[in-house]
């Protein structure tokens, strides 16, 4: 039998191609393909509806080494399969979704969002891995090197459920959570977005709407109750959506299982998650440690450590007035954020 060496029907192939890739500026950042002389494209990380939404096209966004890029510069390789027929689509619906607010966000599903969310955190590894260290001294190298990116192969392979390849059966591969937000006036301070490269841990809020999640925790964490309902029902002020972030992200941190995944050919391929707890009685998380939290807690609300930990063991809260009920805390007239 003839096969091409573009064939991804063929399971072993399919993932040969993506662990023997390239990551450069002509190699499609999703399907790993050669991209063609003349039609290569530029895949947006943060979506340009997103951009012009939030007016966002001349803010900068603070990448691994500390320097900033204007989010009008945050593109990666992409061919025009992907980026038209396989990444717009989600885009789309991503959009049409979140102009209607948390429960229309909700109804297009976790896989869904997952891809959405998965796609950015690659988009900005991708990106940065194409960027000079130090912009005036390029022989030091990128700012990551590609041994970096191919520790997130996993992470690649499932997002090659964009392109219809590959389908999770009965699962999604992380946790995603969803909450009302309260809408400030100024388009830019509609927007927000925290991310974690470690864990794979991103947050967005867009308008009415927060999506936050923990992409490789094999959905650990929406097992496990980590907010009471209150705070899903609440519309969150910008503070207190930083806060949920910390949250998420620090729990992200302490996940104690790595998912094991198999997968079978197929068209598409299928992918199985063996059960989270398998015969281990250990929790899912490390015990909650307050001291770490505050770190995660400060480092995205812009505040210092001891201005959020407060020794032995009480962490700054949004979320909740000193009676223990929840908080109402509303836009202030300069829009508090
Ligand atoms: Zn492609």
């Amino acid at each position: 039998m003839n096969k091409n060496m573009d064939d991804d029907s063929d399971l072993e192939r399919f993932m040969d191609r993506l662990h023997n890739r390239n990551f450069d500026a002509e190699t499609c950042f999703l399907c790993a393909r050669r991209l063609e002389p003349l039609g290569p494209t530029a895949e947006h990380v943060i979506p340009r509806w997103a951009q012009k939404r939030f007016d966002l096209w001349d803010q900068t966004i603070k990448l691994l080494n500390g320097t900033h890029i204007p989010y009008r510069y945050l593109t990666v390789p992409c061919c025009d399969e992907c980026n038209k027929y396989r990444l717009h689509p989600i885009e789309d619906s991503v959009l049409a979704a979140v102009e209607n607010g948390a429960e229309a966000v909700k109804a297009l599903g976790n896989r869904v969002l997952w891809l959405w969310l998965g796609k950015i955190i690659y988009g900005l590894l991708y990106r940065e891995l194409l960027l000079p260290f130090d912009r005036r001294d390029p022989t030091k190298g990128t700012i990551i090197n590609d041994s970096l990116l191919r520790e997130y192969e996993t992470h690649l392979i499932l997002l090659q459920q964009a392109r219809g390849k590959l389908e999770t059966v009965d699962f999604v591969p992380g946790s995603i959570f969803i909450f009302n937000c309260q809408q400030p006036q100024t388009a830019l301070k509609q927007w927000d977005l925290l991310d974690n490269i470690d864990s794979l841990f991103i947050g967005v809020r867009m308008g009415r709407v927060g999506i936050v999640g923990s992409l490789c925790d094999g959905g650990a964490q929406s097992m496990s109750s980590v907010f009471p309902d209150e705070v899903f029902r609440m519309q969150l002020h910008p503070m207190q959506f930083r806060e949920v972030c910390a949250t998420v992200a620090y729990r992200a941190s302490t996940a104690t299982r790595i998912p094991h995944l198999l997968t079978v050919e197929g068209t598409p391929h299928k992918t199985y998650q063996l059960p989270l707890m398998g015969y281990s009685l250990k929790p899912l998380f490390e015990t909650w440690e307050p001291a770490v939290y505050a770190k995660f807690l400060a480092a995205y609300l812009g505040y210092k450590y001891d201005d959020v930990f407060f020794p032995p063991d009480k962490v700054l809260t949004f979320m909740v007035n000193s009676d223990r009920s929840f908080r109402y805390f509303p836009l202030d007239t300069d829009e508090g954020a």
